[in-house]
């Protein structure tokens, strides 16, 4: 049995960093396990071949981006910021650019340019990879573990699990994380898509497909009452609802909760802030019907608010209203009922996107059981954790990689100081 000090399980973007820093600081023998033939297969289709890798926004953002996990991640992304990790691919010779949203990417907008930086960071501190081994199982053993893989044994001082979640899984995230930690007595947090597009009932804007609203209003309503509010970019899709707004959102999502965008909140439109609602949008259509009296309402409305002329065909029809009648001759009750759409623009969520289709997966390894400040298990020492595996779930925007590169670094700092203290 080949024995190592610490076995990173899974080349992701969480595995790799923390592989590299950990033989970086250690000098110490680190072995990573990968069940796929080849590293970081979900890492290459981020940010549609992009990689969105991290984002510009301040420490604050970051905190307030991952959830009810906000308060877990602190630690970790104060130890390996934004510009730390900026600095460690730029100092490598891959400088990134800033997007919209503050969205950083390398400026060769190859993810794969981020995956090759890691893996010859990995090589140069002598940290080896070893392709196609699924670990099967952890189990503890005196001075550390054993773990196996469908091919061999490895004798390990310190492990880091960092297989991922659930989401995608042809590129190899299949939770098999959460059953190796299951096994070593670790509570999961049921695993769910997160950064998923939703399905409503009775879908009646594929005519739309392609269009954006951008800083559209949404509230999030349950069983009748509000849960939650957000603005953001939506995107219709041919059978649902996509777009930055919806994927951030959707974590918050289930199944019959209705979904209200106020198609007046444009962030196009000028209007003073909190100024929305039925009654608010009946106001500024009575000025539309004012202005515009001899135009059909239907193509005063689309100019007036910013809307698509598909969208305002499908709001006149929910409405009942005829989209080919004049401003003038437009009854009080129909322009009511058309603000009230336009200001409540509703669906009912029949089902959300699965892993299939989930750019994240919220819930995983419980982080009450993580030590925040060094991603080390609180039952199992010597075990770490890094990246999605744990129940840790950021917004679009790089603010999931960032997590698993920061956690990495934490783990495998943590790791390095136990293997330090065991030969001293
Ligand atoms: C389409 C898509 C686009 C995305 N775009 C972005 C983006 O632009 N910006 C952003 O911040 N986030 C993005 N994400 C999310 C981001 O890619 C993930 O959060 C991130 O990859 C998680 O890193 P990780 O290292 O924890 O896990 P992963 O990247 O999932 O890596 C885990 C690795 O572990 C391996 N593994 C699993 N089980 C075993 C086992 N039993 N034995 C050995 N190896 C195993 C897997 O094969 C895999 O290689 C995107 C996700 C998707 C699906």
């Amino acid at each position: 049995m080949k024995s190592v000090d610490l076995v990173v399980i899974g080349a992701g973007p969480a595995g790799l960093m923390c592989a590299w820093k950990a033989a970086s600081l250690s000098r110490s023998r680190v072995l990573v396990l990968e069940k796929n033939s080849k590293p970081g297969k979900k890492l290459l289709v981020a940010g549609s071949g992009r990689c969105n890798l991290t984002n510009s926004a301040p420490l604050e953002t970051f905190f307030r981006s991952y959830g009810d996990s906000g308060r877990f991640v602190r630690p970790c992304l104060q130890n390996f910021p934004p510009s730390d990790l900026r600095e460690f691919f730029e100092s490598r010779g891959l400088p990134l650019e800033k997007l919209n949203g503050g969205k950083m990417f390398p400026r060769s907008g190859k993810s794969s340019d981020v995956l090759r930086v890691l893996l010859s960071a990995c090589s140069a501190e002598n940290a080896e990879i070893a392709l196609s081994e699924r670990v099967v199982s952890i189990v503890r053993a005196p001075g550390g573990f054993i773990v196996s893989t469908d091919k061999a044994e490895y004798g390990a001082s310190c492990v880091a699990i960092t297989t991922g979640g659930s989401s995608w899984p042809v590129t190899g995230s299949t939770g098999d994380g959460f059953a190796l930690a299951a096994a070593l007595g670790h509570s999961i947090v049921p695993p769910r898509p997160a950064l998923a597009p939703v399905f409503p009932a009775r879908y009646d804007c594929a005519s739309c497909a392609g269009y954006a609203l951008e800083g559209v209003h949404a509230s999030l309503w349950k069983n009748g009452r509000k849960a939650g509010e957000r603005r953001g970019d939506a995107l219709f899709t041919h059978d649902g609802l996509s777009g930055p707004l919806i994927l951030d959102f959707s974590r918050d999502f289930a199944p019959g909760d209705e979904i209200r965008l106020d198609l007046g909140s444009l962030s196009a439109h000028d209007r003073p802030q909190g100024e929305s609602g039925p009654r608010c949008m009946d106001s500024l259509l009575a000025d539309l019907c004012a202005r515009f009296p001899k135009r059909t309402f239907a193509n005063a409305v689309s100019s007036g608010l910013a809307l698509s002329e598909a969208l305002v065909k499908v709001v006149f029809s929910r409405a009942g209203a005829d989209p080919s009648r004049t401003g003038a001759v437009l009854s009080k009750a129909e322009r009511k009922a058309i603000a009230s759409v336009l200001a409540e623009f509703s669906f009912t969520i029949e089902r959300i996107g699965d892993f299939s289709v989930a750019m994240a997966t919220a819930g995983g390894v419980d982080v009450s059981e993580a030590n925040p400040k060094t991603m080390e298990s609180r039952i199992v020492p010597g075990l770490h954790f890094a990246g999605e595996v744990l129940d840790v779930d950021g917004d679009t925007g790089g603010f999931n990689l960032q997590f698993a590169f920061s956690s990495g670094v934490l783990a495998a700092e943590s790791a390095a100081r136990i293997l330090a203290s065991a030969t001293s």
